[in-house]
């Protein structure tokens, strides 16, 4: 076990953005103990895996990581683990793991320093985790790289229990962020110069409903920070169609800052897997959400996830989800074979379709969703949209951004319009990414 009082630390991490600004967290608060960043896993004298659960894969890597490094321990190296894995296994990682100093919980990435002082100073393995998200973070040391579009916690955990998740188990009941505090980081990142916010939750519209008397729902926190000077843009993730409301649609039409993509889960076609998912929803309420939403933001560009070969799902129903993709045509769909879950109900059920034919359902929405994305990117030839500045491009040749709708652009530009609104005039596309061109000369305008 080691002994010696880190200097330096790495954080490697896996899974959703939820882990991403732990992890930035954690940074912010390691060097506020002192530490600083080192450049890779080998040369860390404190190393942390912050884990996902949401896949076996994702659990399985990290486990043959740990294993490995149990072998070649590099003694006096501190190895924490923290994130939904070690929520779901708690110490039993100790026992697989003997080289393991530390597991903490995703509700308890607030103890990390005192955590770290325990096992130092006692010599003994420490584990954290609490199944209820105590709101006492401090959010505002987070470390991040990006200078340009930063994510805000405004929710944690989640109450809908789909059969397939692990994230309700992971992640503990839904807790509200009190708004003051999310107003106050974002007024801190604005005056900072970021030209983006994501609010992030596992279901951000059930916003403020665990706190009536705050009075503020989703849709009134998008007011509130509308209304921050020097707010450019608002994105919002994950959604749950439930809770997606009229007066949330009226504020993505009517907020300037609100971002015309909505991140839309449905899922499957099929009311009755709707229903053995524990998805709330019917296929027809769901598309009557997206029909009004669409009547209230006729430029709403949609995104979607859906899973393939659920316990029992049919050929038949299967042609249901595939009618909705053709039918709603989405800007964006991330399409799964379903994989069953360790902890979760659906495990129960027999996992009866064969992989071949999740594999050949899969393959079937994966083209026509190409067929749809090359349609949607066909349209915007000739077109003119404003394009957060991000960076170059992996050849460092071009100018990289995303549009108010989530699609991504490349064309000329130099470095100084990095982190800059810019309108540029799209005449080509390659695979997922649109080319275009300044529309303006050069300078740092903003445009509508
Ligand atoms: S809404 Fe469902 S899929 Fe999403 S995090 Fe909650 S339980 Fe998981």
């Amino acid at each position: 076990m080691a002994m010696n009082e880190p200097k330096t630390y790495f954080i490697r991490t896996y899974g959703c953005q939820m882990n991403e600004l732990d992890t930035e967290i954690m940074a912010g608060q390691l060097h506020k103990k002192g530490l600083i960043a080192a450049s890779d896993e080998e040369n860390a004298d404190l190393l942390i895996f912050n884990t996902c659960s949401i896949r076996d894969l994702a659990e399985r890597k990290v486990m043959g990581k740990l294993g490995r490094m149990g072998r070649g321990h590099k003694r006096n190296q501190v190895i924490g683990v923290t994130g939904c894995m070690a929520m779901a296994k708690k110490e039993s990682l100790f026992r697989k793991f003997p080289h393991l100093d530390f597991v903490i919980g995703t509700n308890n990435i607030t103890d990390l320093g005192t955590v770290l002082d325990e096992v130092l100073y006692t010599k003994r393995q420490i584990v954290k985790t609490d199944d209820r998200f105590e709101e006492n973070l401090d959010y505002l040391v987070a470390k991040r790289d990006n200078k340009i579009k930063a994510f805000v916690s405004i929710i944690r955990g989640c109450d809908k229990f789909c059969t397939y998740c692990v994230v309700p188990y992971t992640r503990g009941q839904e807790v509200s962020r009190p708004p003051e505090s999310i107003v106050e980081e974002c007024k801190k990142l604005v005056d900072a110069g970021y030209k983006e916010i994501t609010l992030l939750g596992q279901n951000v519209n059930s916003y403020g409903k665990d706190q009536p008397e705050w009075n503020c729902l989703f849709h009134d926190l998008l007011g509130k920070l509308d209304k921050i000077p020097g707010m450019e843009r608002i994105r919002f993730m994950t959604s749950h169609p439930i809770d997606i409301t009229k007066e949330l649609m009226e504020a993505i039409r009517d907020l300037p800052s609100m971002c015309e993509f909505v991140h839309f889960p449905i899922q499957a076609g099929s009311s009755r897997i709707l229903k053995k998912m524990h998805r709330i929803y019917t296929k027809e309420q769901y598309l009557e959400k997206v029909a009004l939403l669409r009547e209230i933001v006729p430029n709403v560009s949609l995104g979607t996830d859906i899973i393939v070969g659920f316990p029992t799902e049919t050929e038949a129903e299967f042609q249901e989800t595939y009618d909705v993709l053709k039918d709603i045509r989405y800007s964006l769909a991330f399409i799964y074979a379903y994989s069953p879950r360790k902890g979760t109900p659906a495990m129960r059920w027999k996992d009866d379709i064969p992989e071949e034919v999740k594999l050949d359902r899969l393959q079937r929405l994966m083209a026509l969703q190409d067929e749809v994305s090359n349609e949607e990117r066909a349209r915007m030839l000739g077109n003119t949209y404003e394009v957060l500045v991000e960076r170059f491009n992996k050849d460092g040749k071009m100018l990289k951004g995303r549009t108010r709708c989530w699609k991504k652009v490349i064309f000329d530009g130099d470095e100084s319009l990095i982190g800059t609104l810019q309108q540029i005039k799209v005449h080509s596309f390659s695979h997922e990414t649109l080319i275009g061109e300044l529309a303006k000369p050069q300078g740092h305008l903003k445009v509508i």
